[in-house]
């Protein structure tokens, strides 16, 4: 009930918001005079002859030079380029400046836009500020991030869970820093290994059976029944003994209600002259990308953390900074979303 309540409110904040923003952007064409005066602003609208004698009707999106009679688009250059629905982007840079994360699905019924066009919107968005991540921001795998990763994408690999992208990721880093610690081997004392290296004061509080259960997991997911076969136990103590191994995270529940042993993610000092953020901020990440998002594909997963950076550092993100990068920033192009790949070490500019 308290979550549901919650989502109507937040629904009526953006929907509050929208109105506001629509009393000053009343149209596509007021978008296109908002842009024109901001470029303008910027010492940028001049024509490619060099005179600043220009017409220009209001609502245009293009300039007619008094002295050469070149028609120029104003908008080219900039992220605005090719744009239709200017007024749905600058709705979207104002939710985003006033704080408001919403999704995809959300935005396009407030603001009366396609699905596909809201998405473009938003994720265009979290593009451009992920472009502006420095290169010394701290960096994590995305494995912390395994329980937000739920969403199919094009780097899915085929018939697999979305978390196989990840999987992926991390076999390709191990390789790349010539590190061995992704997966637990098979050998029983690989396992034992690797598990006393995080959790031995764990490991030595568990039950026999919960022993029992943990050393029956692996890479592939096993269900309770499964469980049932190999071990002749009642379901209901297996259950619960899968629980428990589960809160202490030593195995995570899958789709299915199915296990599999947790896997031992690379660590920091793998990866030496790299900091990470630490648990505070990527539990808020994870928070904030559950809350407004639900789940997200690895393929994305690098623009999500962007909104939230966006979102959580209101310093850096000061009014009008998103606005301006959008016309700063060259074009994007129609398949840069669809191309987009969030890098193997994600990048967490707070840390
Ligand atoms: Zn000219």
């Amino acid at each position: 009930m308290v979550k549901r309540k919650n989502k109507i409110d937040k629904y009526s904040v953006a929907k509050a918001h929208w109105n506001l923003f629509i009393r000053k952007v009343p149209s596509d064409e007021a978008a296109a005079d908002r842009i024109f005066k901001a470029l303008e602003e910027k010492g940028r609208i001049v024509c490619c002859c060099g005179s600043i004698n220009l017409n220009r009707n209001a609502g245009s999106r293009f300039f007619i030079c008094q002295l050469c009679k070149m028609r120029t688009f104003f908008t080219v250059g900039t992220t605005f380029e090719g744009v239709s629905r200017l007024q749905a982007w600058l709705g979207a840079i104002h939710f985003a400046e006033n704080n408001i994360a919403i999704s995809a699905l959300g935005f396009s019924k407030i603001a009366k836009v396609a699905f596909a066009t809201a998405r473009n919107c938003l994720l265009r968005a979290a593009m451009i500020v992920a472009g502006t991540i420095d290169e010394s921001a701290p960096v994590l795998i995305g494995g912390e991030l395994l329980q937000i990763i739920f969403r199919r994408s094009r780097e899915t690999p085929p018939r697999l869970h979305p978390q196989a992208e990840q999987d992926e990721v991390e076999k390709e880093l191990a390789e790349q820093f010539n590190v061995n610690v992704i997966f637990d081997n098979d050998t029983s004392a690989n396992q034992e290994k690797s598990s006393c290296d995080t959790s031995s004061d764990v490991l030595d509080n568990l039950s026999p059976l919960q022993k029992q259960v943990l050393g029956l997991m692996g890479d592939t997911p096993i269900s309770i029944d499964d469980l049932c076969d190999m071990t002749s136990q009642p379901a209901g103590i297996l259950g619960s003994a899968a629980v428990m191994l589960a809160l202490e995270g030593l195995i995570q529940d899958m789709p299915g209600g199915r296990y599999i042993k947790t896997v031992q993610k690379l660590q920091n000092k793998n990866l030496r002259d790299v900091t990470c953020p630490t648990a505070e901020i990527i539990n808020a990440a994870i928070a904030f990308i559950r809350e407004h998002f639900q789940g997200v594909s690895r393929k994305c997963l690098q623009l999500y953390l962007a909104i939230f950076w966006y979102c959580a550092d209101r310093k850096t993100w000061k009014e009008g900074a998103l606005f301006s990068a959008f016309l700063d920033q060259p074009p994007l192009g129609r398949s840069a979303l669809i191309n987009y790949v969030s890098p193997h070490l994600l990048k967490m500019p707070i840390s």
